[in-house]
């Protein structure tokens, strides 16, 4: 394919793949140093030549194209904090790492953050993500109080969720709004934060032998903590696991050591938690081994530790490249969504993957409030499971094609941030609003020229 580059931009030949290391292409990466810039490379493109990418933090293909382009944001790094109506506007290339840095002295947190604070702006509002608060606070795009977007034709949009424009940028805004990058590039976006008068979080840990009373306690969770999220030792036939709820502490509860600098925030010497992983590459034994230990550490019971923000929501950060301990053949997260009636697929998938022998040393289960009115986006109230599997265990797409069903079935589907595998006829059974978004879509795009492998794969 040929692309035409406006002057002044050059490109560089890489070979990209996602977080899982999975279906590696080579893609040239173009960073335009200005809004003319991308606004000129998108009019001249060809169709299906382009797909903005952030940190490659997701896991699958969604922000990788074969033999085509990706256009990275690392010129839109603007941060503008308005302290007096608690928000923020940040260039789509600004990661949540460098937010942090100047929001929380500032005494403001993030609306939502994933379990990595390696996203970039553009990333997280594309994929819609969501945090362990979902079940009060929703998702990044519940947040987002207008976006700067250059769309397929290379116009500029001005798109707000609500308010005076008109009900067709309405609808634009929501499906940017997990929509996987597919409707423009997000150049830049407003939204609101969480005010905190301390950057640490009063923890409550609790253990628990067996996966029933976890769930339950979950469940009673969700009206008494901001913040819960639950580990589960995926090679435990009871489905034994750490349950870890938490809230901002407000300065005034500090022992007075503390509250001298009560928004000081130093991830890098915050990190520095207990070696997280299972040393070399991973196997059935080294996870059974790290699952016993990861369990053993948790206290029984404890109630309003102190912990800093980097260990409590992003534990993994501290170690780099962990995604490399799967091997060369990477590894993929199957995460999905169902409804509180369809609780049993978390024990019914814990039970499949460990019939299959894909052990899973990171198993995540986490609550969902509301859905917002993103076309595509991915929380529905009730349960998440996210499990990352080794992609070389054999006969593991059989169990998860099986597993694909039953979720299907059961009114759930699968996250597009996290997946890397599964087919077109999936996700048309499973969002129910695929045939809006399309519509939208060829509207914003009409040539086609925003595209990429997850796209290719599921969204066609
Ligand atoms: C350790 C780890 C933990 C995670 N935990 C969570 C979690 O708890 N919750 C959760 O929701 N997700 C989680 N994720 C997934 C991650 O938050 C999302 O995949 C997020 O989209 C990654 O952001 P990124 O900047 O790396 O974007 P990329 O992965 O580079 O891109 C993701 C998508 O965003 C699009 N995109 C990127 N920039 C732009 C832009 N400027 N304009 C338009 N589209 C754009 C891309 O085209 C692509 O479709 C986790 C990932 C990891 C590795």
């Amino acid at each position: 394919m040929t692309l035409l580059f406006p002057p002044g931009l050059t490109a560089e030949t890489q070979t990209l793949t996602g977080w899982g290391r999975t279906r590696p292409v080579s893609a040239q990466v173009l960073r335009p140093a200005s809004l003319e810039q991308l606004q000129e490379l998108i009019r001249e493109a060809p169709p299906r030549s382009l797909i903005a990418r952030g940190l490659g933090r997701s896991y699958g293909d969604a922000a990788q194209l074969r033999d085509a382009a990706v256009i990275e944001l690392t010129a839109f790094q603007r941060i503008s904090l308005d302290p007096a109506t608690a928000t923020v506007t940040a260039g789509a290339g600004v990661s949540f790492n460098q937010l942090l840095r100047e929001i929380v002295p500032a005494g403001f947190f993030l609306p939502v953050t994933p379990g990595t604070r390696n996203v970039t702006v553009g990333g997280a509002i594309a994929a819609d993500v969501h945090g362990k608060n979902h079940h009060i606070d929703g998702s990044f795009g519940n947040h987002v109080r207008g976006l700067l977007l250059v769309d397929g034709h290379g116009h500029l949009r001005d798109l707000q969720p609500g308010g005076d424009s008109s009900a067709e940028e309405h609808a634009m805004f929501w499906a940017t709004i997990g929509g996987m990058g597919l409707t423009g590039v997000i150049v830049e976006a407003t939204f609101s934060l969480i005010p905190i008068t301390s950057s640490l979080i009063s923890v409550d840990t609790m253990r628990f032998q067996d996966l029933e009373v976890l769930m339950a306690a979950m469940v009673e969770a969700d009206s008494h903590y901001r913040y819960s999220v639950a580990w589960v030792d995926s090679l435990d036939p009871r489905g034994r696991g750490v349950l870890t709820c938490g809230d901002h502490a407000p300065a005034v509860q500090l022992d007075p050591s503390q509250q001298g600098d009560p928004l000081a925030y130093d991830p890098k010497a915050l990190a520095s938690a207990p070696p997280f992983l299972p040393g070399g590459l991973l196997n059935k034994l080294t996870v059974r081994a790290f699952n016993e230990a990861w369990f053993r550490k948790a206290p029984k019971r404890r109630v309003k530790e102190l912990q800093a923000i980097a260990p409590f929501f992003h534990p993994l950060d501290g170690v780099q490249d962990w995604n490399r301990i799967y091997g060369p053949a990477g590894f993929l997260q199957y995460q999905f969504a169902v409804p509180d009636g369809a609780a049993h697929l978390v024990p019914r998938t814990l039970e499949a993957l460990r019939r299959v022998g894909a052990p899973s040393f990171l198993t995540v289960l986490k609550r969902f409030g509301p859905s917002n009115p993103g076309l595509l986006s991915f929380p529905m109230p009730g349960w998440t499971l996210a499990a990352d599997v080794s992609a070389a265990v054999p006969g593991l797409l059989d169990v998860l094609n099986q597993l694909d069903e039953e979720v299907a079935a059961a009114g759930g589907r699968l996250y597009l941030a996290k997946d890397s595998r599964q087919l077109g006829a999936m996700v048309r059974r499973t969002y129910p609003r695929l045939e809006e978004w399309q519509r939208l879509r060829a509207q914003m795009d009409p040539r086609g020229v925003l595209d990429s492998d997850l796209a290719q794969r599921t969204l066609a």
